[in-house]
């Protein structure tokens, strides 16, 4: 058993720390109070690589899942919002067409990718949510296109994508063996983007509405065969969880830092904060929290790592801990920062909105806790 990374894993961590400090930490405040998607800073995480981590070698890609997820983990320690936009591209998206795409689709929307291309991942709807098969948007063949009309919701990177995977049913009445994989590109034909959601937080990165009014989409840009959607879906979903869990550990040690730093120097009764042991206490729980949330994590990567791929139990169980681990270490550190923890003026108030979205996207807490549960008790 090793618990240390390797060197050029701690050689990347400490150029994406240092990335992360000078050009996406300074701005989050701004790009959240303004709602502002930094396209020029994608450009520049482009540059150095973050856009080729983990992307196939004969595409140019470099580093492990577990470099991949050291990235995630930073950048979401800058700005949650920019590490779910980058999460969304990278993994949840992109895992289709790395996984199951054809050779053509591989050799068009890598390289973009991989220069900085935004990508988004459209499969939740207002009837399926939690109950993720039971989709409206339909497809039809016509010719030599699939003709797609549905609407889908809530979706990240949604206003500021270059190309989407979504998902459509043939008939809804076969259930998931309906459901069918596609690529979109944002100026295909009957594709449009909708409402943006006014969200609690991860600002910089939209939610919105995806449009499909008789959009034509190419017979080529199918993902594997009709029919592989849903299990394409639920794979891209159990890799991304492992991200999930590695954002919320960003956010929390964000959290955690501003909080000891806080603590040493805020004083009441005479004394710094920190030397209450009320103080003490909170910041030991929250160490212990962080520690646990980082080591389940960086198990379900190393999982996928040495084996190849994600399996349910590990990443949801990452996911489920990471999240709510995050939501008490943001919790306690706005208690810690007092009446200014409730301020915009300090970071806290603006990780403690964040925060929430990692218990409820890429499933639910519930939806987790089901999962770990069908793996344990094998019932079918
Ligand atoms: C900011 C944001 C970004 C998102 N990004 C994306 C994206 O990029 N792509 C995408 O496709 N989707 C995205 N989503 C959608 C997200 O994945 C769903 O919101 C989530 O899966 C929950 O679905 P729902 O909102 O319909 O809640 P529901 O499924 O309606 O759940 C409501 C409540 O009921 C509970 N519940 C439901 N069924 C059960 C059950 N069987 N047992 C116990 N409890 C249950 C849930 O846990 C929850 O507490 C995003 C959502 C948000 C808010």
């Amino acid at each position: 058993m090793d618990f240390e990374l390797n060197e050029e894993q701690k050689m990347f961590q400490s150029m994406v720390r240092d990335f992360v400090d000078n050009e996406i930490a300074p701005c989050a405040a701004t790009w959240d109070e303004e709602e502002l998607f930094p396209h020029d800073v994608v450009k520049k995480m482009a540059e150095v690589g973050l856009y080729g981590l983990h992307m196939p070698e004969e595409y140019g890609g470099t580093g492990d899942d577990i470099t991949f997820v050291l990235a995630v983990e930073e950048i979401s320690r800058g700005c949650a919002g920019l590490g779910a936009s980058y999460v969304t591209t990278m993994s949840l998206a992109m895992n289709s067409i790395v996984s199951h795409g054809s050779k053509e689709q591989k050799d068009r929307y890598i390289p973009w990718v991989i220069e900085g291309a935004n990508v988004s991942f459209g499969l939740t709807e207002a009837m399926a949510g939690s109950d993720v098969a039971n989709l409206d948007t339909r497809y039809e063949r016509d010719g030599d296109d699939f003709v797609l009309n549905g609407t889908k919701i809530f979706i990240t990177n949604g206003a500021e994508a270059d190309f989407l995977v979504t998902f459509a049913t043939k008939d809804k009445s076969l259930g998931y063996k309906g459901i069918s994989a596609f690529i979109i590109e944002k100026d295909f034909p009957g594709f449009s983007i909708g409402k943006k959601e006014k969200k609690m937080g991860m600002h910089p990165a939209s939610a919105a509405e995806l449009v499909f009014d008789n959009c034509r989409v190419p017979a080529a840009n199918l993902i594997g065969h009709e029919g592989q959607g849903f299990s394409i879906a639920l794979e891209s979903i159990d890799t991304c969880r492992v991200c999930v869990a590695a954002q919320a550990v960003g956010i929390a040690q964000a959290a955690y830092d501003a909080s000891v730093a806080y603590a040493k120097e805020r004083k009441q009764f005479g004394v710094e904060i920190a030397r209450h042991q009320g103080i003490q206490f909170m910041i030991a729980d929250m160490a212990v929290d962080l520690d646990a949330a980082r080591l389940l994590t960086y198990r379900a990567a190393w999982q996928i790592q040495t084996t190849g791929k994600a399996s349910a139990k590990e990443p949801a169980m990452a996911k489920l801990f990471a999240s709510e681990a995050a939501h008490r270490i943001c919790h306690r550190a706005v208690q810690i920062h007092g009446g200014y923890g409730y301020t915009r003026e300090f970071d806290v108030e603006r990780l403690y909105r964040d925060q929430r979205i990692t218990e409820i996207y890429e499933g639910t807490s519930e939806m987790q806790r089901w999962t770990i549960a069908r793996q344990i008790t094998a019932l079918k």
